[in-house]
C-alpha cells in the first residue's frame, strides 16, 4: 500500500517536475592535467536516451565484431564508443562551416620531429602535447597545412590544407578493403583510417599498395610501441603479435 502511494506521488512529481528536470540539464567537459578531459553532467530524458542508444549501438557493433580478445573494462569501452560517435560526426561532410572550414581536430607538429631530425613537439589544440607515436597515427590519414615560421612564432607562409590520402585513392582503398583489415575485425570503412604501412614521414609512399584500412582501435594497436606490428612482405601486409608470431591476414575479396 505504501508502495502504491509512493508511486502515485512520484508520478505526480514527474509530471509537474518535467520542466524543472529539463532545466537541470547540464554538461561540463574540460581539459585537465595530463591531457585528459573530465566529463560530468545530467542529461534530460530525451538527450540521455539518445546518448544511451548511440553508445549501445557502437558497443553492440563491437561485440558482434569479435577481433581477438578485448581486455578493456566496460567503462573504457564506453569511453571509446563516445570517441567513435564524436569522430564519425566530425568526419561527416555535411556539417556547417565555422570560420570558413568544417570543425576538425587540430594537431600542430614540428616538421623536424616528423623527419626524425629533432625532438620537436606535437600538440593537440585543446588538450596539449602528445607523444610522437600518437602524432604519427593522426598524421596517417589527415589533412595537413604547412605553416612556415620566421623567428619564434611569426607565421611567414601558410600553405593550403590538403588531404594526405586524396579522396580518389581513399575510395580505391575502401573498394579493396571494405572495412578494417586487422585479422578477424569486420568494422566498416566509416570506422576506419587509411593507415600508411610505411609511414610517409619515414619515406613511405602514399599509394594504394602502402595503405590499409584499420579501425580506430586497431590503428591505435599497430602504432603502439611494442604492440602488434604490420609490414609489407613481398607486397602483402603481414601482421605479427607483440611476441613476434604471425597473425593470419584476411585477404580482400
Ligand atoms: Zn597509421
Ligand atoms: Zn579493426
Amino acid at each position: 500500500m505504501v508502495g502504491f502511494w509512493r508511486q502515485q506521488v512520484d508520478n505526480a512529481h514527474d509530471l509537474r517536475g518535467d520542466d524543472a528536470a529539463h532545466a537541470r540539464r547540464r554538461l561540463h567537459a574540460s581539459a585537465t592535467y595530463l591531457g585528459m578531459v573530465r566529463v560530468d553532467g545530467d542529461l534530460d530524458s530525451e538527450t540521455g536516451e539518445a546518448l544511451l542508444t548511440a553508445l549501445g549501438a557502437v558497443l553492440d557493433a563491437e561485440t558482434r565484431s569479435r577481433a581477438g580478445q578485448d581486455d578493456r573494462t566496460s567503462a573504457q569501452r564506453r569511453a571509446d564508443a563516445l570517441g567513435e560517435i564524436c569522430r564519425q560526426w566530425l568526419d561527416r561532410s555535411d556539417r556547417p562551416m565555422i570560420g570558413g572550414e568544417r570543425p576538425h581536430v587540430t594537431l600542430t607538429v614540428d616538421a623536424g620531429m616528423l623527419a626524425g631530425r629533432a625532438a620537436g613537439m606535437a600538440e593537440l589544440d585543446r588538450t596539449g602535447a602528445v607523444p610522437e607515436e600518437i602524432a604519427k597515427r593522426h598524421l596517417c590519414d589527415a589533412s595537413v597545412m604547412r605553416v612556415a615560421l620566421s623567428g619564434r612564432s611569426q607565421p611567414m607562409d601558410v600553405g593550403r590544407r590538403t588531404p594526405i590520402v586524396p579522396p580518389a585513392m581513399r575510395r580505391a582503398v575502401i573498394v579493396r578493403d571494405r572495412g578494417c583489415r586487422f585479422p578477424g575485425c569486420d568494422r566498416p570503412h566509416s570506422w576506419c583510417d587509411a593507415h600508411h604501412i610505411v609511414h610517409w614521414a619515414d619515406g613511405g609512399p602514399t599509394a594504394v599498395r602502402n595503405l590499409l584500412l584499420l579501425c580506430r582501435r586497431h590503428h591505435r594497436m599497430v602504432h603502439a610501441p611494442g604492440g602488434f606490428r604490420l609490414e609489407l612482405l613481398d607486397g602483402r601486409p603481414a601482421f605479427t603479435r607483440p611476441d613476434g608470431s604471425p597473425l593470419e591476414d584476411r585477404a580482400p575479396p
